[in-house]
């Protein structure tokens, strides 16, 4: 599919004349990636000779197969060996003969005479080359035009939506999560509203986010889904690639390429765009390390100047720099940097803090008060994020500190079922297509957050354990036309009992099917 994805991406270009299929018309394939149009391969016909007669009058010579079907006996001889065609059928028809009333109308009589003989597949062209010395060219391909760019939606930096409506379209996608939206709503409308008032007399500092949370709470979600909203370009990398310049590994200026790529190669988009570096948290400072740190707080010392706003060389088209490629500058004052991470350990950072100030004075609390705390992330000040191992200079530019909420079982049946392109929205729609009506229970849906819950992965579990119990409808299903509906019930993910199957014409009820050996 790639393979074939990538061949249609390439126009065929004649072997001879060099001219491109939009130019020289169809080409023909003759394997090997060697193409060549209809022109070049009847002039390469044309002069061709066989013992000192052209393949023109040679074909003359042929005896008509579509008449004689197959001539062999009647000439003597096979027609490959047709060398010997003009001796044996030599009357008035010589190849000079100016009579010849099949010479007058050459190319019609041509045509009838080879009728029934595949003339191309008399020829391998490839070979013929080989043997000429000339070799198979390693490129028979040349890139297409790029196709005529779409007309954009640009982004209107003078015209953004307010914060309300930007966060009114989050909440059809992203479930949950109320104060990191009205965060990243607010964040988003002043970075572009800095932009467009330009930066005359008071300048606006720039709103990069430091966003926390637990793995599959959907930071990332929510980034993707703000950009497509938005029609922004958006660079994602993982700060675990990332090295000091010179490193094995990504240089921490290749996301701004990845950003150029995304813009279509089109700097100014580019400018306006947004990076978003996941696992920032995996470059926090190593402790106690005596080697140098390529991986951790030098890349934090590096981004710096990125995060603040500076002019980068980035390589256009390629993700690293060599003199192959051309460069370009690439402002990143105005692009908007968003960093996100788990911060593993950081809890534990924020509880003894949290004890160490309750434990004094007349406000001595309990020891424990913040064990069970889902949401001591939200608690979290940059003073935490510095015994975490962040660099103050790197906290200082991401000014926007912000945690996401641990997704609960309600948050998971809701992200099941309500999104726009929820997964079980996704899944009817699929089935529907056979005329089939998927119903889960509220028992179903609760039954797989709680297995979710239980993986620890957030919401990112759910697909898979549905996956898993749809695999057998999805493949049963389909064997019964007279299937009308299906209703997973929680007994079918417990596995204590099947799906429910509803004829379509009987409209009733058919009792509980067997769950599915193998499930059971
Ligand atoms: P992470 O926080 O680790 O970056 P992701 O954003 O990649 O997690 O979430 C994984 C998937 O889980 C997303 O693709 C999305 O489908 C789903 N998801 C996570 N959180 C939510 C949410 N709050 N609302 C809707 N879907 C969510």
């Amino acid at each position: 599919m790639e393979d074939k994805d990538r061949k249609d991406e390439y126009e065929k270009i004649c072997l001879m004349c060099r001219r491109p299929e939009s130019r020289a018309g169809k080409m023909l394939d003759m394997g090997n990636d060697v193409c060549i149009c209809q022109e070049c391969l009847q002039k390469a016909v044309d002069s061709m000779k066989f013992s000192g007669v052209s393949f023109n009058d040679f074909m003359n010579y042929m005896p008509d197969f579509s008449k004689t079907g197959g001539g062999t006996q009647e000439n003597g001889g096979s027609p490959k060996s047709g060398v010997s065609a003009p001796e044996v059928v030599g009357d008035a028809q010589t190849p000079d003969n100016p009579d010849d009333p099949k010479k007058k109308d050459g190319k019609e009589d041509q045509g009838k005479r080879v009728g029934g003989i595949p003339t191309i597949g008399m020829i391998n062209l490839s070979d013929l080359l080989g043997g000429m010395g000339m070799g198979v060219p390693r490129q028979q391909i040349k890139k297409k035009k790029d196709k005529e760019k779409k007309p954009r939606k640009e982004l209107d930096i003078n015209n953004i939506p307010a914060p309300h409506r930007i966060k009114a379209s989050l909440d059809e996608y992203v479930v949950g999560q109320e104060h990191a939206k009205k965060v990243i709503s607010v964040a988003v409308y002043n970075h572009y509203k800095r932009i467009a008032s330009g930066t005359d007399d008071i300048e606006i500092e720039k709103s990069n986010m430091l966003m926390l949370g637990p793995t599959g709470c959907g930071k990332t979600y929510l980034v993707k889904t703000m950009a497509r909203l938005l029609d922004v370009p958006l660079a994602m990398a993982d700060a675990t690639s990332l090295t000091e310049a010179g490193y094995i590994g990504d240089d921490i200026e290749s996301v701004i390429s990845r950003l150029l790529t995304a813009a279509d190669n089109d700097v100014e988009r580019a400018e306006q765009g947004i990076v978003f570096i996941d696992e920032i948290d995996k470059i926090a400072k190593k402790r106690n390390a005596n080697q140098r740190d390529v991986s951790g707080e030098a890349v934090q010392q590096g981004m710096l100047k990125l995060l603040e706003g500076s002019e980068v060389e980035v390589p256009v088209g390629a993700a690293s720099k060599n003199a192959m490629v051309p460069m370009v500058t690439v402002n990143t004052q105005n692009i908007l940097f968003i960093c996100g991470g788990a911060f593993p350990g950081l809890e534990d950072i924020i509880k003894e803090r949290l004890n160490k100030q309750a434990s004094v004075g007349f406000l001595a609390d309990l020891k424990d008060k913040y064990d069970d705390d889902p949401n001591l992330l939200s608690k979290v000040t940059v003073e935490d994020l510095r015994t975490f191992g962040m660099i103050p200079e790197f906290i200082g530019r991401l000014p926007i500190i912000f945690s996401l909420e641990a997704l609960t079982k309600e948050m998971l049946v809701r992200i099941l079922k309500e999104p726009r392109n929820a997964i079980i929205r996704q899944y009817q729609k699929l089935l529907a297509l056979d005329e089939v009506q998927l119903d889960i229970d509220e028992g179903a849906l609760e039954a797989i957050a709680e297995k979710a819950l239980e993986k620890k992965t957030g919401a990112r579990a759910l697909r898979s354990i549905l996956e898993e119990f749809m695999l057998d409808i999805m493949y049963e299903i389909p064997k019964d036309d007279n299937i009308g509906r299906v209703t997973i019930t929680r007994e079918y993910i417990e596995h204590t009992g099947g799906p429910i199957i509803t004829l379509r014409d009987s409209g009733y009820r058919l009792a509980q099917a067997d769950a599915p050996a193998g499930n059971a």
